[in-house]
C-alpha cells in the first residue's frame, strides 16, 4: 500500500476509543481494554478540524500517533449523560457517558452540609445520571446520628448505602451496585474516595492523606479524573475532590431536579409553578407539614435564588453558609 501525503481529517487509520483521562493539552484515549493509552491532541479554535474539548468517558473517532506524527482527536460521539459543574461563573465538563453517580458524603471530619448534597444531588438530575448516596466513615458514629443525617435523602426516596472504607462495611452491596456499570465517584475533599479505591482495586496504591490538621479538610490527590476498570466489570471514575458544588442547570428548571416535588406540582394552583411564595403551592404546604422534609425545600429555594443571581455570586453567599 502506498502513502501519499494524507489530508488530515480523512485518514484511514482513524480508530475509535474512550478517553480515560486528560491533560492539560490532550486527552489519553484507550482503543481497547487493557490496551495502552494514546495521547491525541485536540484542534482547537480557529482550525477547519476544531473538535470540542473531549472528557473523561466521551467516546472519539481519532488519528493515533505514530513515530512522525502527533495523534489527533477527529470527533466526540454523542454522549447519553455529561456530569458537570460550574467553578465560579465558568462550566467545568467532568466526566461523560456515565451511568450513576456514587455521591460520597460523610457528616463529620469532613463536614458535609445538606446543602451541598442537595446540590450534588440536582447536578446529577441535571446531567442524566442516576445519583446514590453513599455514607463513608460510617465507624465514626452513631446509628442515630447516622440515620438523622439521612432522613432528608430516605424520605425524598435516594437510594442510600452506608459503608466503612476504612473497616470495610458495607462493601459487599457496593460493589453489587458498581458492578457491570460505569460510574463516577464525587465527593468533598476528605470524604474517602482514594481510600475506597484502593479496596475496589487490587495493585491501586492511591495516596491518602489523612485530614489537614490545620484547615479539617483532605488535601487532594487526584488532580484529573481518571476511569478505572472494576475487576468483576463496570467502570469507576475517579474525580479531584471538592469543595464547592454547584450544578448548571436554569433555575426555572430546578424544580424539576428534586424529584419528591413531581407529585404533588401536579395539585399546585398555577400549572407552571415555581414553589417558591406563590398562592396555592402544594410543594410549600407539603414543606410546612413535613410530607416533604423542610430542609429539601430549603435546599430548593436557597439553590433557586443563587442560580438566578448567578452561581459565583452564589458561591460567595454559601462560602459563609451555616448549615
Ligand atoms: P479523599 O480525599 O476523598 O481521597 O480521602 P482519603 O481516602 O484520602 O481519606 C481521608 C482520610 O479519611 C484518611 O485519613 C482516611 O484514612 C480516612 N478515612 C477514609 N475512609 C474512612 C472510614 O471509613 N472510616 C474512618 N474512620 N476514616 C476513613
Ligand atoms: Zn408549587
Amino acid at each position: 500500500m502506498s502513502h501519499g501525503p494524507e489530508k488530515r481529517g480523512t485518514s484511514t487509520r482513524t480508530m475509535r476509543g474512550r478517553v480515560v483521562t486528560r491533560a492539560r493539552n490532550g486527552v489519553f484515549v484507550a482503543p481497547g481494554k487493557n490496551s495502552e493509552l494514546h495521547f491525541c491532541r485536540v484542534p482547537s479554535k480557529g482550525k477547519s478540524t476544531r473538535v470540542n474539548m473531549p472528557v473523561p468517558g466521551d467516546w472519539i473517532v481519532y488519528d493515533p500517533p505514530s513515530d512522525v506524527t502527533d495523534g489527533w482527536v477527529r470527533g466526540i460521539e454523542p454522549r447519553i449523560s455529561l456530569f458537570r459543574r460550574y467553578v465560579f461563573a465558568r462550566i467545568k465538563d467532568i466526566a461523560a457517558n456515565m451511568e450513576q453517580v456514587l455521591l460520597l458524603i460523610c457528616p463529620e471530619s469532613p463536614v458535609v452540609s445538606p446543602r451541598l448534597v442537595d446540590r450534588m444531588l440536582a447536578g446529577a438530575s441535571a446531567g442524566k445520571l442516576e445519583p446514590v448516596i453513599v455514607l463513608n466513615k460510617s465507624d465514626l458514629f452513631s446509628r442515630k446520628r447516622i440515620e438523622e443525617y439521612l432522613q432528608p435523602w430516605r424520605d425524598a426516596g435516594y437510594p442510600v448505602l452506608v459503608i466503612s472504607a476504612l473497616k470495610g462495611n458495607g462493601l459487599e452491596q457496593l460493589e453489587n451496585v458498581l458492578s457491570g456499570r460505569d460510574s463516577l465517584l464525587f465527593g468533598a475533599s476528605g470524604v474517602g474516595k482514594s481510600t475506597l479505591l484502593n479496596r475496589l482495586i487490587d495493585d491501586l496504591d492511591l495516596d491518602t492523606s489523612s485530614i489537614s490538621r490545620a484547615t479539617g479538610r483532605g488535601v487532594h490527590t487526584t488532580t484529573f479524573t481518571y476511569l478505572y476498570s472494576l475487576p468483576d466489570g463496570g467502570i469507576v471514575a475517579d474525580t479531584p475532590g471538592i469543595r464547592e458544588f454547584y450544578p448548571v442547570v436554569e433555575a426555572d428548571e430546578l424544580r424539576f431536579h428534586f424529584p419528591e416535588f413531581e407529585p404533588l406540582s401536579e395539585e399546585c394552583a398555577w400549572r407552571d409553578c415555581l414553589h417558591l411564595d406563590e398562592e396555592g403551592c402544594a410543594v410549600r404546604a407539603a414543606a410546612e407539614d413535613g410530607r416533604i422534609h423542610p430542609a429539601r425545600y430549603q435546599s430548593y429555594r436557597i439553590l433557586y435564588r443563587s442560580l438566578l443571581e448567578g452561581p459565583d455570586r452564589g458561591r460567595r453567599h454559601t462560602d459563609h453558609e451555616q448549615t
